[in-house]
């Protein structure tokens, strides 16, 4: 952090760092986000302060830069003499300049089938036995950065799939137990078919939607013909609907519709 500029009556306090970017904070940001020992729990990460104990309009008397580049006190009217404190690192991660978000939005891409042929995210069961650490974090960027990850080499024993599962967090369990077994039964479910399923979402009609779902396939006989798994970037296909038909896309948004399904 090079130097900062309180600015509009007290109102912004602009950074200047030592890259050239520059930054604008709120003081009402600002001081919601105090990290003195008053402010905020270091060990837990949680904010003790009562936000709406403080002041509506909040205003910045004075900034400075501290301990060489490395934190910014900023002091405050409109309360009780208060002395906010931030780390330089923290502060810069948090700037929500224009540019700085929009550099988070760019860094998914969505999935078609032009950008995506040969490229889904892959991860070999048997690095657990090298790095259990890295298999974890290289299946869940692919779930993050894609939405879906291949594990290669998962043994075919049954159950194995929560195991796996389980690597990652506790188990939601659904209507239909932890594992759901979808082989031909005959029942009134169509995964319990071997019919082509069209696309779909597990649970919609769930409060709480399951998140990310596994699927192992136990078994392929080389006389089976279909059975891949189809997937579907719907934030694509919403984004494609909007452009293209913005007025039925309202349609979509706006009016509600009858929803059902037989569990
Ligand atoms: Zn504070
Ligand atoms: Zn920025």
């Amino acid at each position: 952090m090079q130097n900062c500029l309180v600015k509009q009556d007290g109102g912004i306090c602009d950074v200047v760092w030592k890259d050239g970017h520059e930054s604008s904070y709120h003081s009402t940001w600002l001081r919601y986000n105090c990290q003195c020992k008053k402010c905020f729990r270091e060990f837990s990460g949680t904010y003790t302060i009562d936000i709406l104990s403080l002041p509506e309009v909040l205003s910045v008397t004075k900034a400075e830069v501290h301990d060489a580049g490395k934190a910014l006190k900023t002091w405050f009217q409109g309360e009780s003499p208060h002395m906010t404190e931030h780390d330089a690192d923290w502060l810069r991660s948090q700037c929500y300049c224009d540019h700085c978000l929009d550099c988070d939005i760019i860094k998914r891409d969505v999935i078609n089938s032009q950008n995506y042929a040969g490229k889904l995210p892959t991860v070999d069961y048997n690095m657990i036995d090298k790095d259990e650490d890295r298999f974890k974090f290289n299946v869940l960027k692919g779930v993050v950065d894609s939405g879906i990850c291949l594990i290669q080499n998962v043994p075919t024993t049954p159950g194995q799939v929560l195991k796996v599962a389980s690597m990652f967090g506790p188990i939601y369990s659904t209507l239909y137990g932890n594992i759901f077994d979808v082989v031909d039964r005959k029942a009134e479910n169509a995964a319990y078919t071997n019919l082509l399923l069209p696309f779909h979402q597990d649970q919609p009609q769930y409060e709480s939607m399951p998140g990310v779902q596994l699927l192992h396939a136990l078994r392929f006989d080389s006389c089976v013909t279909g059975g891949e798994s189809q997937i579907l970037d719907l934030f694509r296909a919403a984004e494609t609907f909007r452009r293209e038909n913005p007025k039925y896309f309202q349609t979509l948004c706006e009016v509600p519709c009858k929803f059902e399904t037989m569990d």
